[in-house]
């Protein structure tokens, strides 16, 4: 148990917290052999992928998000409940590059980017699902087999991709080719989790919440629900807190 989730602990929501946990540990665990295996990898502070894209997301993604940011960005998420989509202005997402005289904005790209950080994403350990499997996941073809295909911005990552061309006769791997299972398997010996999987883990949550928000929307409501239970769960403080009570 992380201590973004153990402080809602005997709540309805609590489940739910602890179950993204769980599918978020679980999807890491996986991805650390297809890692060590695949040919090709991401280039230090790329991020490109979230630059001109914002995720849509179930309300159980926001919430795990939104405990995560009143646990490591207090003052961020109080800002985000309060003004709602109006704390993810033009002006916020472009003022950062202003600084350093660039005047790239990315106002339809994710309101979570920051260009200026060598990361970019500035809630990393609360981020949601497709953020967790974009690149490092696979999708099933016709015949229910496994394939993927690399992220166009990815880079081979050499020691490994040399073993590859060497056991193929291939030159380099092939930046736009998709990998069936059984090749993945003959080049690399290894394939990446299975995408769908993890979507139905997450649709099993709440099979009533069909309907994904764009991220600027679901998380504002997300931190208003948990500050709201946070207050009930709060004990009061006491209505007079002197110690010398006047009745002595
Ligand atoms: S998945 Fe692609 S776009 Fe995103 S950081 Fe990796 S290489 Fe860059
Ligand atoms: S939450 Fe982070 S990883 Fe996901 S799209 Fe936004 S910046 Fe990218």
């Amino acid at each position: 148990m992380i201590k973004e989730t153990a402080r809602f602990s005997g709540t309805v929501l609590y489940d739910v917290l602890k179950t993204i946990e769980q599918l978020y540990s679980d999807i890491e665990t996986d991805q650390k052999v297809w890692k060590e295996k695949a040919p090709v990898g991401c280039p230090d502070g790329c991020g490109k992928c979230c630059m001109h894209f914002e995720p849509e997301i179930y309300e159980a993604e926001a919430l795990y998000l939104a405990a995560w940011m009143l646990e490591n960005q207090k003052e961020r998420a109080d800002h985000i409940a309060e003004l709602g989509e109006a704390a993810f202005t033009h002006r916020d997402i472009c003022s950062r590059n202003d600084e350093g005289g660039s005047d790239e904005c990315y106002e339809d790209g994710c309101v979570l980017f920051d260009p200026k950080t060598p990361y970019h994403c500035t809630v990393y350990g609360g981020r949601c699902l497709i953020c967790r499997l974009f690149g490092f996941s696979g999708d099933h073809g016709k015949d229910g087999y496994i394939r993927w295909k690399p992220c166009r911005h990815m880079q081979p990552l050499n020691s490994v991709a040399d073993a590859a061309a060497e056991l193929s006769g291939m030159q380099a791997v092939q930046a736009g080719h998709q990998y069936g299972q059984d090749e993945m398997m003959c080049l690399f010996g290894a394939v990446p989790p299975f995408m769908g999987a993890a979507s139905s883990r997450l649709l099993a949550l709440n099979p009533d919440d069909t309907h994904p928000q764009p991220l600027r929307t679901a998380l504002p409501a997300a931190i208003r629900k948990l500050k709201m239970l946070l207050h009930f769960l709060t004990p009061p403080e006491p209505d007079c807190p002197s110690p010398h009570p006047l009745s002595a």
